[in-house]
């Protein structure tokens, strides 16, 4: 099952379930499955499991001694399990994404979707302003961790942005905008940190403050086009993990230099067409 499915998937399950209000109740999506939740002491890595009852219910233990947010997170997952019909495997922790199986990381991104559900989450990412504090904000409203509301935010942003998620200084995943997709641009996972960014800074324990403009080749994989790259971080000390939001101050990049210069081409070609020949030496247009 690929993550669109997943998506797919968790968006008519809420719409069964009916419209939710702010933050969501994950517990009325359990009783939907027919399931309970209980909470009790786990061990230190494990989230949650969840059990079919001879009666057909459903038990879902999360773990007590987890933020009540993660918890929020693994009442959902548990529902994902079952919704999706996928077999639990927790071998690996969850707050690893480099370590995580297919079927975890679509029972992932049902979670997300139920605890962030697109028709509330997306008119607000269109009026936040952009930057970590806003998707801190939206945190806060959705009761939902930072890296799943950052995630989220960047894939449904109608600005030209990017959200990285990097652990012990290599990046995992990184979540990009429809329109940052369609420009291009690319970060490619296992590579790392860029050196000397604000992000590489937060890591190595400096004090940062506010966003900083950055060059999109230091972060974007083969980047040729210009347009200003902002930066803005936090690194979460306890798990080695650097949350970073990458994006464009421009409503429109400029094209990449080969492109442009092909355009320069083709607009000669017009002006020839007109009869006025360009001068001698002036053929290619400067960069
Ligand atoms: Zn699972």
């Amino acid at each position: 099952m690929n993550d669109q499915d997943a998506a797919m998937k968790a968006r008519k399950f809420i719409a069964e379930v009916g419209t939710p209000a702010l933050p969501v109740l994950v517990d009325t999506y359990a009783s939907h499955i027919g399931g309970s939740v209980s909470r009790e002491t786990l061990g230190e890595q494990e989230d949650a499991w969840s059990v079919r009852l001879p009666n057909g219910k459903y038990r879902i233990c999360v773990n007590c001694a987890h933020s009540s947010r993660r918890q929020r997170f693994s009442v959902c997952h548990e529902v994902a399990h079952v919704v999706l019909d996928i077999p639990a495997d927790h071998s690996t922790p969850s707050w690893s994404y480099a370590r995580r199986s297919p079927g975890e990381i679509a029972c992932d991104v049902f979670a997300a979707e139920l605890l962030l559900p697109y028709k509330l989450f997306k008119p607000r990412v269109d009026s936040a302003d952009i930057g970590l504090a806003a998707i801190s904000e939206l945190a806060d409203e959705f009761e939902a961790s930072l890296i799943s509301t950052g995630s989220r935010f960047a894939t449904f942003s109608r600005e030209l942005c990017a959200f990285v998620l990097s652990e012990e200084g290599k990046v995992r995943y990184c979540a990009r905008s429809t329109s940052l997709r369609s420009a291009g641009a690319w970060v490619k996972p296992g590579s790392l940190i860029p050196s000397d960014t604000l992000s590489d800074r937060a890591r190595r324990g400096d004090v940062t403050k506010g966003t900083e403009e950055v060059e999109p080749d230091q972060w974007f994989e083969d980047w040729e086009r210009d347009g200003s790259l902002y930066e803005d971080v936090r690194h979460l000390h306890q798990w080695d993990q650097t949350l970073t939001l990458l994006w464009f101050d421009d409503a429109d990049l400029p094209p990449a230099p080969a492109q442009r210069q092909r355009w320069g081409e083709e607009s000669q070609g017009l002006r020839e067409l007109d009869g006025i020949l360009p001068w001698p030496g002036k053929s290619k247009r400067k960069r």
